[in-house]
């Protein structure tokens, strides 16, 4: 056989392997474009809110540690955050994202006093359900409520949920540095389980009495205060009794579980010593029954294994946590994860359509 003869042969080789794989890559293709994605916690605000801030810190500049006034420009992640029409479908469209489950911008209305943040969240909650209106296909929503009026939040959830068919709630973690454990929050407790509907506990900048351990470094945000500061709030509501007193409320926690699913076995292990407040459950029995995580932010497959091994990929639910975090990586990344067909069709939507009522 001469030289090009071989050649050719090599190359028809390469060719026809080239082609098997790109027939079968196309047929993953093919079902991965029947993933129904459904991402959960997707950002949103309102002029009227990042009006309100710019104010209250201008007023007040020490209101609380690591509060800063929005841009006074529109800068491109405000008009993201702003668009609830064209150009926010054009981008699901473009990471294929089905449909969002839309959340007002962290720290929501929970800065304000208590009658300007109630006001506030029914104005956002009303501008939420006119953008799903709009496109019912594309978006849901969950409730902006204002804390900070324990009894108006209740009032909010069920006029938000059973009243406007918001699909649940989101709060971002701590209020005025303190933290949803205290009974004087329970109302909202009790009308979220009465309703059925869940609690998003989404992070933000850690409360007075943490902030100064992580002042420097802008170590205060998405780094690392985000997290520290949610999962210490998770485990004042486990160590609390929350889940005693309302066994049938249900928590969303972004970001893997922010970190909660790693330490549940040292959350039994510690808990159980003599002195420590005294429960119905081990704390990972409630992380496993009472709480969903998202995968928000978190593209990584290592952190996805462990969270499926741990808790069952019927706990976790897609999220992208846009426009912080890149939409097509969180969609690339999901439809190629090492998991089952059946465990990724869950993970995208039928737990987010089952926790939601989407
Ligand atoms: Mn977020």
């Amino acid at each position: 056989m001469d030289n090009s003869r071989r050649t050719f042969l090599k190359n028809a080789a390469l060719v026809s392997s080239t082609m098997a794989v790109s027939r079968s890559v196309s047929a993953q293709d093919t079902s991965a474009t029947n993933y129904r994605r459904i991402a959960v916690e997707e950002t949103f605000s309102v002029p009227e809110v990042l009006d309100a801030m710019r104010e209250l810190v201008e007023r007040d500049p020490d209101r609380e540690p690591g509060l800063s006034a929005p841009p006074y420009v529109v800068t491109d992640t405000i008009r993201a955050l702003y668009d609830l029409g064209e150009g926010r479908i054009a981008a699901m469209d473009a990471a294929r994202v089905d449909k969002q489950v839309l959340s007002l911008w962290s720290p929501g209305v929970q800065v304000f006093d208590p009658a300007q943040g109630t006001e506030l969240a029914r104005l956002v909650n009303d501008r939420l359900v006119e953008a799903i209106r709009a496109h019912p296909d594309r978006l849901a929503g969950l409730a902006t409520v204002a804390p900070q009026d324990p009894e108006a939040a209740a009032l909010e959830i069920e006029r938000a949920v059973s009243g406007l068919g918001l699909n649940g709630v989101l709060i971002n973690s701590h209020t005025n540095s303190e933290h949803l454990d205290n009974p004087r929050y329970w109302p909202i407790f009790e009308a979220a389980q009465a309703l059925g509907t869940p609690i998003y506990l989404h992070p933000r900048t850690p409360p007075v009495q943490m902030y100064e351990a992580v002042s420097d470094y802008t170590m205060d945000g998405a780094l690392w205060g985000f997290a520290m500061e949610t999962s210490q709030h998770v485990v004042r509501l486990l160590m609390g009794g929350v889940f005693d007193e309302f066994p049938e409320l249900t928590i969303v926690l972004g970001h893997m579980g922010e970190g909660l699913p790693f330490w549940l076995d040292r959350l039994d292990q510690v808990s159980a010593r003599p002195g420590m407040p005294r429960l119905q459950r081990r704390p990972s029995e409630y992380f496993r029954d009472n709480f969903l995580i998202t995968t928000s932010a978190m593209f990584w497959d290592p952190v996805l294994e462990f969270c499926v091994a741990v808790l069952g990929a019927d706990r976790i639910l897609f999220a992208i946590d846009s426009p912080f975090a890149p939409a097509e990586r969180g969609t690339q990344w999901l439809d190629a994860a090492p998991l089952s067909d059946a465990d990724k069709r869950k993970i995208y939507h039928e737990n987010a359509e089952r926790v939601f009522s989407l």
